[in-house]
């Protein structure tokens, strides 16, 4: 091995593939990354920051509707969409000017371009030029699905896309039902667009608990959102002013602008990976790898969204970091895909953990559900509508917390502590001990006394 140019070579400067490379690296290896699009990948460039800055913006709205309950009279408020855009940009720069700077620092040097694999230790840049590495990590991400190729499906913009627009779509066709398609029909909303959310399902946020479920889509059925749910969008015609989607149901909707945004899959076409075989796993078609993440080639490792684990940014880094431990630290270490805690920002956004009632139902046999669904304190003076929902499921025969859920304002915050509790696996009477903060809506989650259902599961003959 003596030969070769580098100790590890990482395919794709994004969460996962630059968490691996700066600490492998401090380890002493020389790694070299390639990226060929922005440093820092998709939550930096075009994904959880660039969202929450905009979901920031919204909620500036619900901040004006709500003043002039507490004696604000505010002139009627003007919104610049190239501002936010503008100024959004600027703040991406920085942080893939910091993400660089920081990789750099650890020593690891970086090629911005495309990688492929020619052999299995040796990759292909789009420079020409050709790496071999001793172990490869590949942290390519994913895409975002466009779905079948309907008529007119070239107008369709998807979440890639609508961080550039450069005008303000004043009305706005939205297909999906999972949080990217519902964090922006949110966001549009507040921003004073009018939103259509269409979806093939029954229900959107498929995968939750039913009652977040039934919560966010009537708190978005509440701020003027419609909501569509069992049909599709199957074509889509371009005008001079905009664009007509039409649905399966028969109906048709006029607007500036139609994003579909569906799932996302792995980023593994093109790399090559079939000639050197790296298996996928056939069930999500992404990178199939162990618990070290580990291919079914021995030093080639893949982490993040290109395995289709757990598509989240936290998880990617922490499957890059436990890797870098694991080969270079010669630390072996496992990362826990259970209770990890998530936030849907929605609004109210969601903030969830641990097991939801059908799944906490199908695996233990005694379940006690605490719920509760009120007007927060602010909402009663501000003249809201909107109303909070939170959620606990305790195993009854051990009294531990199996999953909480919340809707409501702060919900992400609130959820990173509770997501504590649960991994250290606090029992209701834990929650129940603890002394409420007052006032606020999160002393719901230590003061609710009585469940609101039980379920006990017959035994199985
Ligand atoms: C709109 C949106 C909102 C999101 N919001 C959240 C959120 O709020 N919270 C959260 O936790 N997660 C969120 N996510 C998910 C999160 O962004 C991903 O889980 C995370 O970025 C995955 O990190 P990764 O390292 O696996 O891949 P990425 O961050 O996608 O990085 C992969 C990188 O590889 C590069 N690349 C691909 N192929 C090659 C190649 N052959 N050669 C060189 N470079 C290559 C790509 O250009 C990319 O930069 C969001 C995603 C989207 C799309």
């Amino acid at each position: 091995m003596a030969d070769l140019d580098v100790d590890l070579f990482v395919i794709g400067g994004g969460s996962g593939g630059v968490r691996a490379a700066r600490i492998a690296a401090g380890y002493g290896a020389n790694v070299l990354v390639a990226e060929e699009y922005r440093m820092g990948g998709t939550c930096v460039i075009r994904g959880c920051v660039p969202k929450k800055l905009m979901v920031y913006a919204s909620h500036v709205r619900h901040e004006l509707d709500d003043a002039a309950g507490f004696g604000w009279s505010i002139p009627e408020a003007t919104f610049d969409w190239s501002t936010l855009i503008a100024n959004k940009d600027k703040e991406i720069a920085r942080l893939e000017a910091a993400y660089t700077f920081n990789l750099e620092k650890s020593g690891a040097r970086i090629v911005k371009t495309r990688a492929v694999f020619e052999d299995a230790h040796t990759l292909r840049l789009g420079t020409g030029e050709r790496v071999k590495a001793k172990h490869i990590l590949i942290a390519t991400g994913g895409a975002p699905n466009h779905g079948e190729a309907i008529p007119g499906i070239e107008h369709v913009i998807s979440s890639n896309e609508v961080f550039h627009l450069k005008t303000f779509p004043k009305r706005i066709v939205i297909q999906g039902g999972g949080y990217i398609a519902l964090e922006f029909a949110c966001i549009f909303a507040g921003l004073g667009a009018d939103v259509t959310v269409v979806y093939r399902g029954d229900n959107i946020l498929r995968g939750f608990d039913e009652d977040v479920r039934a919560h966010v889509r009537k708190e978005m059925e509440k701020s003027g959102i419609a909501v569509l749910t069992g049909c599709v969008v199957n074509k889509v015609d371009k005008h001079e002013d905009g664009f007509t989607s039409h649905l399966s149901n028969g109906s048709s909707i006029a607007s500036d602008q139609v994003m579909f945004a569906i799932g996302r899959h792995p980023n593994v076409k093109g790399l090559g990976l079939e000639n050197i075989g790296v298996a996928f796993n056939p069930k999500n078609g992404g990178i199939a790898v162990n618990e070290f993440s580990r291919t079914s080639v021995p030093h080639i490792y893949a982490v993040g969204d290109v395995t289709h684990r757990i598509n989240l940014t936290p998880v990617a880094i922490r499957e890059g970091h436990a890797f870098a431990d694991t080969v270079f630290g010669k630390r072996p270490v496992r990362v826990d895909h259970n209770d990890i805690p998530t936030a849907v920002f929605t609004q109210p956004e969601v903030g969830t953990v641990g097991l939801n009632e059908t799944e906490a139902r199908a695996k233990f046999t005694h379940v006690d559900i605490y719920k509760t669904d009120f007007r927060s304190l602010k909402s009663t003076v501000s003249g809201s509508e909107s109303r909070v929902m939170m959620k606990l499921i305790v195993d009854a025969s051990t009294d531990r917390i199996l999953g909480c859920h919340i809707v409501g304002p702060e919900a992400g915050e609130l959820i990173q502590i509770v997501g504590v509790a649960v991994k250290m696996k606090a029992t209701k009477a834990d929650f129940d001990g603890t002394m409420a903060v007052h006032p606020t809506a999160a002393e719901e989650l230590v003061t609710l006394r009585t469940p609101s259902a039980r379920h006990v599961r017959e035994a199985a003959e």
